[in-house]
């Protein structure tokens, strides 16, 4: 008999998860595909990285005891189950599951300046270790003006960490409430009023064009007006990093199935189409989740586990803003949300029959925990 062989695409919170939950399972042959320009690393720590308050050796994640291999991945070929690597070596396999993460958001190609500004390192997004050692190098200078632009999490949690450290920061959003779309219309206005307190604001503002010297870079806003800073950190979230032969994010069922037979996908990457309606997590915790689920009903197909049911979001997570916890649980992508009467703020998010999907608050961590066993109408006590 010949031993089945699962290839693992992706050494980040997803891969890791599932490698690990395959790594005891010693008559499977897993490997894990892990980009050849890189060590695996967390990219949930790179932020203390850009700001210098964690080393970037922190960032570094433990692998699973499963053959691991450096080389990027540049093709799938789903006929005959193979991937190609950019060495010029290929893996065979006969299951796959894809755990490629997200790319951040870019800004849109009618930003004039922007590509320009980009390659001379005054403008960056915040996504790679390669990213946080950059802007790290920048401020290491000293005390720096830093214009940051979006409005979700990555976006709040870096203005916050960038005051904690004495920088100028300008926070700049396209929203009058950033962040709206991601913590919910109440949130995003508390979370306005911290960042009104502790860092330059310009609120309702669109980015239109970018400028730049040697060493400073000007932001252009659609009001005519401008600001000038050492950087322009671009923070407008992320999008799902498919390989070829998907495209904008891959679909995956409730057992984090994708559409081609023998192929499974968890994480960033992926989509998720069900009675939730279409809904895509980018957190630590849900990709680790997702990608352990995969393993297991892969397990389950190879009749070594049971079936893990239906994957429903639970997963936790958590940012430091301006000294105060943003916290959620589950689902929390906009859609109706009613405030939980009590002292504290939390909010639950609901799909349109009612039921919970989600939970976020401010400064109320154990109340929206409690949320995580309650969701989806299905009670996990
Ligand atoms: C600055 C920042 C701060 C964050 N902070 C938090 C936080 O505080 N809490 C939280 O919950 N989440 C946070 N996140 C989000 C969290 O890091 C992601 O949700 C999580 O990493 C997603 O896991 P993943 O496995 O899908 O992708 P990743 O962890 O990104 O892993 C994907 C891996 O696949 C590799 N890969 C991609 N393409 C190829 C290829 N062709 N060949 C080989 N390898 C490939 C990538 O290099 C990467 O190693 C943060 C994200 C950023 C950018």
């Amino acid at each position: 008999m010949t031993t089945h062989r699962t290839l693992i695409l992706g050494a980040g919170a997803a891969g890791t998860a599932a490698a690990r939950a395959l790594a005891e399972h010693h008559d499977l042959d897993v490997t894990l595909v892990g980009r050849g320009s890189e060590e695996p690393y967390s990219r949930m720590l790179i932020k203390g990285v850009a700001v210098g308050s964690s080393a970037p050796g922190v960032t570094r994640l433990p692998l699973p005891s499963v053959r691991f291999v450096s080389d990027t991945a540049v093709s799938i070929d789903a006929d005959v189950r193979m991937l190609g690597l950019r060495s010029g070596l290929t893996e065979t396999y006969d299951s796959l599951i894809i755990a490629t993460g997200s790319a951040p958001r870019q800004l849109a190609s009618s930003v004039a300046g922007a590509a320009e500004a980009r390659t001379t390192g005054t403008l960056t997004t915040l996504h790679s270790l390669r990213d946080a050692l950059h802007i790290r190098r920048i401020l290491e200078r000293g005390p720096r003006n830093v214009l940051l632009y979006g409005g979700g999490i990555i976006a709040a949690e870096t203005a916050s960490l960038l005051a904690d450290a004495g920088h100028g920061v300008t926070l700049i959003a396209r929203s009058s409430f950033p962040g709206e779309s991601v913590f919910g219309a109440r949130l995003a206005r508390s979370i306005a009023e911290l960042h009104r307190d502790r860092v330059d604001t310009l609120f309702g503002a669109t980015l239109a064009a970018v400028s730049h010297d040697e060493r400073t870079v000007t932001a252009h806003l659609d009001d005519g007006s401008s600001l000038t800073g050492d950087l322009l950190i671009v923070a407008l979230g992320t999008v799902p990093l498919s390989p070829a032969p998907w495209n904008g994010g891959i679909l995956v069922d409730d057992r984090q199935r994708t559409t081609v037979d023998g192929v499974w996908a968890a994480g960033g990457a992926t989509v998720h189409d069900d009675a939730r309606g279409m809904w895509r997590i980018d957190h630590w915790e849900d990709s680790t989740a997702q990608g352990t689920h995969a393993a297991q009903h892969l397990l389950h197909v190879l009749d070594r586990g049971h079936d893990p049911g239906p994957y429903l979001p639970r997963s936790a997570f958590l940012a430091m803003i301006h000294g105060h916890v943003v916290s959620g649980v589950g689902l929390t992508a906009p859609g109706t949300t009613r405030i939980e009467p009590g002292e504290e703020f939390v909010q639950v998010h609901e799909h349109a029959d009612g039921t919970p999907v989600g939970a976020s608050g401010l400064d109320a961590v154990l109340s929206v925990h409690r949320w995580r066993e309650r969701l989806h109408g299905v009670s996990t006590v």
